[in-house]
């Protein structure tokens, strides 16, 4: 298109250029005549006119008649222009005579120009597509080899090797973020495998023991006859195992379901001194056992807070429980409700072996234990619970421990007045 547009307006251009020229050249000859008419002697106008006719453009012609016999061609061997003249005819009247004028110019050397141009596009524009089909095909090859390469790798991350990276392009530009974006994704996805697959095999080995222990009862309360308080005794061990069983499920069930956000806990307001005394009195046989003296000091005012019952619950069981089975034989455990600032904070303190700074960062984790001769019966997945349970709360667990002398650990809620304040105000504002 580009080549037949150029070619058609450059031909248009040079043609009517020689249009006009045969005009103005008819023009000029028709006024020449008229003044030589009547200057010129008679004879010699046919030679004045010849003389302007050798001043005009090369290869012109011009031929004029008159109506009373006269005539005049130029140049005189052609009787009639060519086919590749562009001519112009006009009639005018001079002196009581008509007069037929035709001028003509070659145009030869347009066609030959413009058949030079033909020749030139025809040739150089399919090499010129040629070029750039090629070198288009070469650049984008280029360009587009780093999102093959990252194509082909991407391709090859399985389940199995999580810990392959693709390669970061150096080309800082989009692809570059590109992969470092996906290397970084890449990075969280092993790390959430590994977090997983660690947990399901925690897992299966803390339910392997008490499986194991209710097996080896069932099994040898059955290899021979026994007597009714043998039986029993078996069974009340089973029993026991089993409880100890389907708790360990149901925190690995609550820690699950927290992980894959299935289950949002139904929140109602709780006055967290209900809650506290229950549980004060479900750990108080413990304490009397061991003659530790629980120190419970709630407050007279409640203690509103959004709530779950039963996860509250477990959440001050695990703290209640760690503080005893820490502490000493004849020690203290002192539990505090405090209300201030719109907040509600519960502390659990107790005077026992305390952590040491090595493992505080990592108690919360799931399964860990510092102290495995002491934690006998735990599965380190207390406190992780226990974190768990304030998140869903949007209340914050703290611990402050120093080893030898004991630990503190604060639960601090938004009180419920605090709650219904804000939403108050939301509502109000909107
Ligand atoms: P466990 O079932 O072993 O008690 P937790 O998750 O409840 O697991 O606690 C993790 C670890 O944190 C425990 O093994 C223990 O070493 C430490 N810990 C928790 N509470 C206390 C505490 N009150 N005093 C001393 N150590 C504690």
């Amino acid at each position: 298109m580009f080549g037949g547009l150029t070619w058609l307006s450059l031909r248009h251009r040079l043609i009517s250029e020689v249009d006009r020229e045969v005009d103005a050249g008819a023009s000029r000859f028709e006024k020449y005549f008229k003044t030589e008419t009547a200057e010129a002697p008679e004879g010699q106008l046919r030679d004045e006119l010849e003389e302007f006719c050798q001043a005009l453009p090369p290869s012109s012609y011009i031929s004029l008649r008159g109506s009373s016999g006269f005539a005049f061609r130029y140049p005189h061997g052609m009787s009639a222009p060519p086919a590749d003249f562009r001519t112009h005819s006009k009639a005018f009247t001079w002196q009581g005579e008509e007069f037929t004028l035709e001028a003509g110019i070659s145009i030869g050397d347009v066609l030959h120009t413009l058949d030079l141009l033909r020749f030139l596009l025809l040739s150089l524009i399919p090499l010129v597509i040629a070029i750039a089909c090629v070198g288009g095909a070469w650049i984008s090859g280029r360009a587009l080899k780093p999102v093959h390469d990252i194509t082909a790798a991407a391709f090859r991350v399985s389940i199995d090797n999580l810990s392959k990276r693709l390669p970061v392009p150096e080309t800082r530009d989009e692809i570059a973020r590109l992969t470092q974006v996906l290397n970084s994704m890449l990075e969280r996805l092993e790390s959430s495998v590994t977090t997983l697959s660690q947990f399901v095999a925690n897992a299966s080995h803390e339910l392997r023991t008490p499986l194991a222990v209710i097996g080896t009862s069932a099994e040898l309360a059955l290899r021979r006859a026994r007597s009714p308080e043998a039986y029993r005794a078996s069974l009340q061990e089973i029993a026991a195992e089993t409880q100890r069983m389907t708790q360990l499920v149901e925190d690995l069930l609550m820690l699950a379901r927290r992980d894959t956000g299935a289950t949002e806990m139904p929140l109602t307001a709780i006055d967290l001194r209900e809650v506290l005394t229950e549980v004060a009195a479900e750990v108080r046989g413990l304490a009397d056992q061991r003659r530790i003296r629980m120190n419970v000091s709630l407050g007279s005012e409640a203690a509103l807070i959004a709530g779950n019952r039963p996860a509250l619950h477990r959440l001050f069981l695990v703290l209640l429980d760690n503080a005893l089975k820490y502490s000493p034989d004849g020690g203290e455990v002192i539990l505090t409700v405090q209300e201030k600032d719109e907040s509600v904070a519960v502390t659990v303190e107790d005077f026992g072996s305390g952590i040491s700074s090595a493992h505080l960062p990592h108690i919360f984790k799931r399964f860990y234990r510092a102290d495995r001769a002491r934690s006998e019966g735990g599965h380190g997945l207390g406190l992780s619970l226990a974190r768990c349970i304030a998140e869903a709360h949007r209340a914050e667990i703290e611990v402050r421990s120093a080893e030898g002398s004991g630990s503190t650990f604060r639960v601090r809620f938004a009180a419920l007045d605090a709650i219904v304040d804000l939403r108050d105000r939301v509502s109000s504002s909107t």
